[in-house]
């Protein structure tokens, strides 16, 4: 199992399952040193009935974390974050975010705008344009500490072409630009197993197609869990999944990594534009 994991949910985003305390007892079990919660994160006055909690709901996340933290600080560190969108409108809130959290990553679901549009189903080439533009804002902004799935466009474009392959060479130049790791997800991508695409039979994602181009421009790769129910501690066979395209691409990964160090220097850097 890996020794840390940034990127663990809680029954607050609507689509996940158990107690926060559950999440905690079997990454003990499981040997994480290091566990950062990463939910979905709200936004004022949004409310995304399953895919994200509520605001009302963030001081009870908040509280729950630092408990847990407390309760278990000889056994495990505990670190509290949240996975976020860039999303213009709410600039403002992810900036307070940055403040109060130890660590944000990003996970760009789609073409995300929180009050006109939630398209999570990206299928032209303008769609991925906007989805790379966010990606590079937040990045430039220095709003988040890495990149969570950055192939998740993939679920929904119907096929690896040159436009992907221009996409997965411009997330790696955002992530090298301003220093900001991408993510190998053990979520949904894998846990769904291998799905029929025009292109072949792959994950949704992690893709080669995205990890072939990591690997050669040497992105540093760090690989999350996204786990949104306790027992899936218990067993390693999507990590292994998520492995075995890693290793299809030549890739290396960090398995331990500290992002509380690299997010604090961070937020020194940028505190506040
Ligand atoms: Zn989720
Ligand atoms: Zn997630």
């Amino acid at each position: 199992m890996l020794k840390s994991n940034w990127h663990t949910h809680t029954y607050r985003c609507g689509h996940a399952r158990g107690k926060d305390e559950e999440y905690v007892l079997e990454a003990i079990k499981a040997g994480v040193k290091r566990l950062g919660f990463s939910d979905h994160c709200p936004y004022p006055g949004v409310v995304d009935e399953g895919i994200r909690m509520n605001y009302e709901l963030l001081e009870d996340y908040c509280s729950s974390v630092k408990y847990l933290k407390e309760k278990y600080k000889d056994q495990i560190e505990i670190y509290l974050g949240l996975e976020v969108e860039y999303d213009e409108q709410f600039l403002n809130t992810l900036i307070e975010y940055r403040k109060e959290f130890d660590y944000l990553i990003l996970g760009q679901h789609g073409l995300y705008n929180a009050l006109d549009e939630k398209s999570y189903f990206i299928s032209t080439d303008k769609e991925l344009d906007i989805y790379c533009n966010s990606i590079e804002k937040a990045c430039e902004k220095g709003l988040v500490d890495y990149i969570a799935h950055p192939d998740v466009c993939l679920w929904s474009y119907p096929r690896i072409d040159e436009k992907v392959i221009e996409v997965a060479n411009r997330i790696a130049d955002i992530s090298l630009k301003y220093d900001v790791p991408v993510e190998a997800n053990c979520g949904s991508g894998v846990l769904r197993g291998m799905m029929s695409y025009e292109d072949g039979l792959r994950y949704a994602y992690p893709t080669n197609a995205f990890f072939d181009v990591f690997n050669k421009k040497k992105c540093k790769i760090i690989i999350g869990l996204d786990i949104h129910n306790p027992e899936l501690f218990k067993t390693e066979e999507y990590l292994n999944r998520v492995k075995d395209v890693l290793n299809k691409s030549g890739c290396e990964y960090d398995e331990d990594y500290d992002l509380i160090a690299d997010a604090k220097r961070r937020k020194e850097k940028f505190l506040y534009i």
